[in-house]
């Protein structure tokens, strides 16, 4: 049985004419496939909408939500109307379309009288575009004369609980996808199932992170031992830069799962960080496709890259950072700083994207997000508060309004003069390096420089790194 999971993402199914785009692929590849599977993401702008909403509610405004369920409902019932017949099946979804923007409204009605936005009333919240719009994708497929279902992901997808950001059991997925969608896929049904979340053993909806949808594909390829994942978005695949900075960046036809992990945890947007993890267990070649050019083949990722090794083939960067540093010149001497300093870290649940080597030997700095800086320089300062009594440790700082930039392609590290010819280019284009990475992966450079000069320095590694080694013989 060959199995097929696609993944369309917001720009994807944001139109009438995405949506008939889509739904014309899923028909032409179901077929070549036996078992075709859909995972929809809500429309393009829909989630931000929504959660913006919530927020807004929290706080005392109530204008703002009603005034997304206004446009949601101008924007679903325009699509609606344009995609399908005015028939029976029309004036349902419209209802069902209706349904869940009420939910919607009273959602954040509550959170309004509540006066906060819990992480578990965000997470049922954001997930009603998704809800929608499977169903809109269903009921397009119906028309177009292939049988189709809209599944819930919630009753697929079994997370650990942790709202906002919740990780599969695999196990238990594994067992719900297989009493779920089987009988479906044996029956010759299309599922069309929403992106994005899961729900946790209790039932309450949990969400996979922003962007998650594309992690909501590579979780349903695992639990239905799928063939290929495809992932359907806005661009040719996966290019050698962020085109809206580098408008020259090119596709890049094949990468192995480590490069794109490390492309996608630093900071390229065409993919969410954790995709890779499901389908590297199971050696899942994941496809990353242009909708709007499906002709194109896209970027193929599987376990070895089929070009060049030890080139460098991508630049990212991730913005919204700040380095803290942690120094004082009798700290060396001191045992178990750096273990105090990162649990001291860990216990505000920051993530550290980055720990560096500075000039000086006598500090520890690392990169998190600026949003958490505040929580963990004062965590710091209570887990330490001994020795910066005594002087051991003179300041906890930040830098903030940082970048890091990173350089990836398998076997840079390793290759003599890679990582020489990257820093290389940055000195050409006069781009002071704040800080260095200490990584373990071999697949990839980071370094910090101000966020004023992110721009710059990608562009510069771009052109002087990577277009270079794609045209030398
Ligand atoms: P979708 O809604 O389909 O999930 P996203 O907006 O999440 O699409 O991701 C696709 C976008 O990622 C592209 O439009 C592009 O602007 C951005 N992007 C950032 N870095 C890269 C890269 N290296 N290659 C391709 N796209 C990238
Ligand atoms: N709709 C969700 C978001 O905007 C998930 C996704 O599109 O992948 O974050
Ligand atoms: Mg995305």
């Amino acid at each position: 049985m060959t199995t097929l999971v696609m993944k369309f993402g917001g720009t994807s199914v944001g139109s009438a004419d995405a949506l008939r785009q889509a739904a014309a692929i899923v028909l032409d590849q179901a077929h070549s496939w036996e078992r075709p599977v859909a995972v929809v993401s809500a429309m393009s702008g829909v989630t931000d909408a929504l959660a913006q909403g919530a927020l807004s509610a929290a706080s005392g405004d109530e204008s703002v939500y009603r005034s997304v369920v206004a446009d949601l409902r101008v924007r679903h019932y325009r699509v609606v109307d344009e995609l399908l017949e005015a028939n029976g099946e029309r004036a349902a979804l419209l209802a069902t379309v209706d349904e869940f923007l009420d939910e919607f409204a009273s959602f954040c009605h509550s959170v309004h009288v509540l006066g906060e936005v819990t992480p578990s009333a965000m997470d049922a919240i954001t997930s009603l575009g998704e809800r929608i719009n499977a169903r809109v994708l269903a009921a397009l497929l119906r028309q177009s004369g292939a049988r189709s279902e809209a599944v819930d992901a919630t009753d697929l997808i079994i997370t650990d609980g942790t709202f906002q950001n919740a990780v599969p059991l695999m196990e238990a997925s594994r067992a719900a996808t297989a009493s779920r969608l089987a009988p479906l896929l044996d029956d010759g049904v299309i599922p069309v199932v929403t992106g994005f979340f899961g729900a946790a053993e209790s039932g309450a909806t949990t969400t996979l992170g922003r962007g998650g949808s594309d992690y909501s594909a590579a979780i349903l390829g695992d639990c239905l031992d799928a063939d290929e994942v495809w992932i359907w978005t806005d661009v040719d695949g996966v290019m050698t830069a962020d085109p809206r900075i580098v408008p020259g960046a090119q596709v890049i036809p094949s990468l192995s799962y480590g490069e794109v992990s490390e492309l996608a945890y630093f900071g390229a947007k065409v993919l969410h960080p954790r995709t890779i993890r499901p389908v590297v267990e199971r050696g899942i070649p994941l496809w990353v496709k242009n909708t709007f050019n499906p002709g194109f083949p896209g970027t193929r990722i599987d376990r070895e890259a089929q070009n060049t090794p030890a080139t460098v083939k991508a630049v990212t960067a991730i913005e919204g950072l700040s380095l803290v540093t942690v120094e004082g010149r009798g700290m060396m001497g001191v045992p178990g700083i750096a273990a105090r300093t990162f649990s001291a870290v860990a216990s505000q649940g920051a993530s550290v994207l980055m720990i560096s080597q500075s000039s000086s030997e006598q500090s520890i700095c690392f990169v998190i997000p600026t949003t958490a800086v505040r929580p963990v320089i004062a965590a710091i300062e209570s887990e330490l508060a001994l020795e910066l009594a005594r002087g051991d440790v003179d300041r906890v700082w930040s830098m903030d309004e940082v970048v890091i930039v990173t350089a990836v392609g398998a076997g840079m590290r390793t290759t003599p003069g890679v990582a020489a010819r990257v820093f290389g280019a940055l000195g050409q284009g006069d781009i002071n390096v704040i800080a260095i990475a200490q990584g373990s992966s071999d697949c990839s450079v980071s370094f910090v420089v101000a966020a004023d000069a992110c721009a710059e320095a990608v562009q510069q590694i771009h052109m002087e790194v990577i277009v270079n080694d794609r045209y030398s013989p």
